[in-house]
């Protein structure tokens, strides 16, 4: 994964976040949706879904407070 694209932990829990891709496809995309989802069983925060991982990742990361500067 490339640095622009790293999740922030999960804003509820501290876990750590997992991008991962639905196995089901959106009618007409070629390609399957992605979600960003907390790795702890035990909170099951997630993102919406969206067409690309970046998008998603986005997402996720637009929602966490920003403790620290990313650079
Ligand atoms: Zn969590």
């Amino acid at each position: 994964m490339k640095k622009s694209e790293r999740l922030h932990p999960c804003p509820f829990c501290g876990g750590r976040a997992e991008a991962r891709k639905k196995k089901r496809r959106i009618a007409n995309e070629k390609n399957p949706p992605w979600l960003i989802q907390c790795s702890n069983p035990k909170c099951f925060a997630e993102s919406g879904v969206f067409l690309s991982q970046t998008d998603a990742v986005a997402a996720w990361n637009r929602r966490t407070p920003i403790r620290q500067k990313i650079s």
